[in-house]
C-alpha cells in the first residue's frame, strides 16, 4: 500500500493561523503591542535575500512586526556586533537571526553566539544548543521543530522506537537527534563515514534524511511502513528533489514527505512560533502578564 502522504504545506498553513491568533491575543493583553523579528542580511547573496524576505513576509502575514536590517558585504565585525547589542537591547524585538551564510571576512557562527538567548529564534547559539542538550527549556531550532510536529501530527510513535538520522550539521542533524531522543526514541546519527549506511537505515521505524544528496535514500533502504522525513533540498535537472528518492520509497514507507511541500514549509512556521514565543516568555522575565 502507498503511503500516507505528509502535506508540509498545509499543517504549515496551521501554524501559522495558530500563531496568528495568539499574536492577536497578545496584542490586546500588551496595549496593541506585538511581537517583532529582526533579520541581519549581510551582503547580497540572492538566496539569502529571498530567504529574508520570505520571513518578513510570514511575519506580516500573522501581524508582527519585522525589522530587516541589510548590510554592506564588506561590513566590519565591530559594525555587526554593535548591531546585535543595540537589537538585544531594543523592547521592540522579540526575536532575532542573523541569516547565514555570511560574507567570508566574518565568522556566523561566532556572530550568532552574540544574539541574546532569549532573542535566539534560530536556536543556534551555543546557550540554546546547550538548553537542548540538557533536556531544559529554550528556544529549538526551527527545521527540527517543524519535524517534531510533522511527526506529531502523523501519529508517529517515537517512545522506544528506532529513529535515524542521516547528516549532524549543527543546523539540523544534532538538534534533530537531540528532540528524538528527548521523546525517548533509540537515536542513531549518521553521516560521511557511517558504515554500511543502508542496514543502518533499514532498522529505523522513523527515518529522517538531511544530507543535500538528490534521492540517495533508496526503497531497500526503509523498513515496510517507516515513517520518511526528507529534509534535502536539492536541484536536479532544473527541478527540486530531496534526500529521498521519494517515487520508490512511498511503496515501502508508512508516511513520507515529499519535496518540496514537506519539511520546507514547517521552517518558516516555526520562527513564527519561536518569535511569538520569545515574545511571550521575555514579557513574564519583566514581570507583564
Ligand atoms: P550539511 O551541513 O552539509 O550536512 C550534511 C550532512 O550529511 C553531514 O553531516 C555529512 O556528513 C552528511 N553526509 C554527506 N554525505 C553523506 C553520505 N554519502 N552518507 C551519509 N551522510 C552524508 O547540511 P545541512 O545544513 O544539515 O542540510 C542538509 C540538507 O537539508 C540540505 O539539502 C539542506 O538544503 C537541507 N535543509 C533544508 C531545510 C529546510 O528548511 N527544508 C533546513 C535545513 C537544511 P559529515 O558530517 O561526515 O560531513
Amino acid at each position: 500500500m502507498a503511503a500516507q502522504i505528509l502535506d508540509g504545506k498545509a499543517i504549515a498553513a496551521e501554524v501559522r493561523a495558530d500563531v496568528a491568533r495568539d499574536v492577536t491575543a497578545f496584542s490586546e493583553q500588551h496595549d496593541g503591542r506585538v511581537p517583532g523579528l529582526a533579520t541581519i542580511l549581510i551582503g547580497d547573496d540572492p538566496a539569502s535575500a529571498v530567504y529574508v524576505k520570505g520571513k518578513q513576509k510570514a511575519c506580516a502575514e500573522v501581524g508582527m512586526q519585522g525589522f530587516n536590517v541589510p548590510l554592506p558585504a564588506d561590513v566590519s565585525r565591530a559594525e555587526v556586533v554593535a548591531l546585535i547589542e543595540r537589537l538585544n537591547a531594543d523592547y521592540e524585538v522579540s526575536g532575532i537571526l542573523c541569516q547565514l551564510p555570511v560574507p567570508g571576512h566574518l565568522d556566523g557562527v561566532e556572530l550568532t553566539g552574540m544574539i541574546d538567548a532569549s532573542k535566539d529564534v534560530d536556536g543556534l547559539t551555543p546557550l540554546s544548543a546547550g538548553l537542548l542538550a540538557l533536556g531544559r527549556e529554550g528556544l529549538r531550532p526551527c527545521t527540527p521543530s517543524g519535524v517534531m510536529h510533522l511527526l506529531a501530527v502523523a501519529g508517529a510513535q517515537l517512545e522506544g522506537a528506532e529513529a535515524v538520522v542521516i547528516g549532524r550539521s549543527n543546523l539540523f542533524g544534532k538538534p534533530m537527534a537531540q528532540l528524538l531522543l528527548g521523546a525517548n526514541a533509540t537515536v542513531t546519527t549518521c553521516h560521511s563515514r557511517t558504515r554500511d549506511l543502508a542496514a543502518v537505515c533499514r532498522r529505523a521505524d522513523v527515518l529522517i534524511a538531511a544530507v543535500g544528496r538528490a534521492q540517495m535514500v533508496k526503497a531497500d533502504w526503509v523498513r515496510p511502513g517507516a515513517t520518511v522525513v526528507d529534509v534535502g533540498m536539492n536541484r536536479l535537472d532544473g527541478r527540486l528533489v530531496g534526500d529521498v528518492d521519494f517515487d520508490a520509497v512511498k511503496e515501502v514507507a508508512g508516511a513520507i514527505t515529499p519535496v518540496p511541500g514537506g519539511v520546507g514549509p514547517m521552517t518558516i512556521a516555526f520562527l513564527l512560533r519561536n518569535t511569538f514565543e520569545a515574545a511571550q516568555l521575555q514579557r513574564t522575565a519583566a514581570g507583564v502578564v
